[in-house]
C-alpha cells in the first residue's frame, strides 16, 4: 500500500489479479513467494475445521497445554499462565473467473469476522455451544 517507484506514486491496486491468474498457474510461488491483491466475495467459511489456535502472548507460535497447569511454548521455551487464541481460518472466494479456497491469519480474520478470536471464543461458550 502506498509503494512508490521513479515514476511516482503507485496505485494501491496495480498489483491487483484476476483468481484464474493464480489458479492457471501451478508454477506460481513454486521458486520464491509471489504477492498480489484480490478482490473477490468470500462465498464460504469452511464450518469443520478450528478457526484458531492456542497462541504464545509473547511470540504468537502455538502453544501446548501443560500438564500442571499454563501453557508451554516451544519457542520461547517457557511456561505461561495466559494463552491467547488466534485465527487460522479457510474460506472460499469467488470472483468473475473462477473460484478458490484461502487462508486467513489472525489479522485479515480479526478484520472480516469484525472481533478478535478471543472474544468469538466468549460469545460462543456463553451461547453454550
Ligand atoms: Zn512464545
Amino acid at each position: 500500500m502506498g509503494a512508490s517507484n521513479a515514476g511516482g506514486l503507485r496505485s494501491m491496486y496495480s498489483d491487483r489479479v484476476f483468481l484464474s491468474h493464480i489458479t492457471s498457474d501451478p508454477n506460481l510461488g513454486q521458486d520464491k513467494p509471489v504477492f498480489f491483491s484480490l478482490y473477490a466475495n468470500i462465498s464460504n467459511i469452511k464450518p469443520d475445521q478450528t478457526m484458531w489456535y492456542r497462541a504464545c502472548t509473547t511470540c504468537n507460535k502455538k502453544v501446548t497445554e501443560s500438564l500442571g497447569s499454563g501453557y508451554w511454548c516451544e519457542g520461547c521455551q517457557k511456561n505461561y499462565e495466559q494463552c491467547s487464541l488466534r485465527y487460522i481460518m479457510v474460506i472460499k472466494v469467488s470472483d468473475p473467473t473462477g473460484e478458490a479456497w484461502l487462508s486467513l491469519f489472525n489479522d485479515q480474520a480479526e478484520r472480516i469476522v469484525g472481533c478478535s478470536a478471543d472474544e468469538l471464543d466468549r460469545i460462543r461458550k456463553a451461547g453454550g455451544r
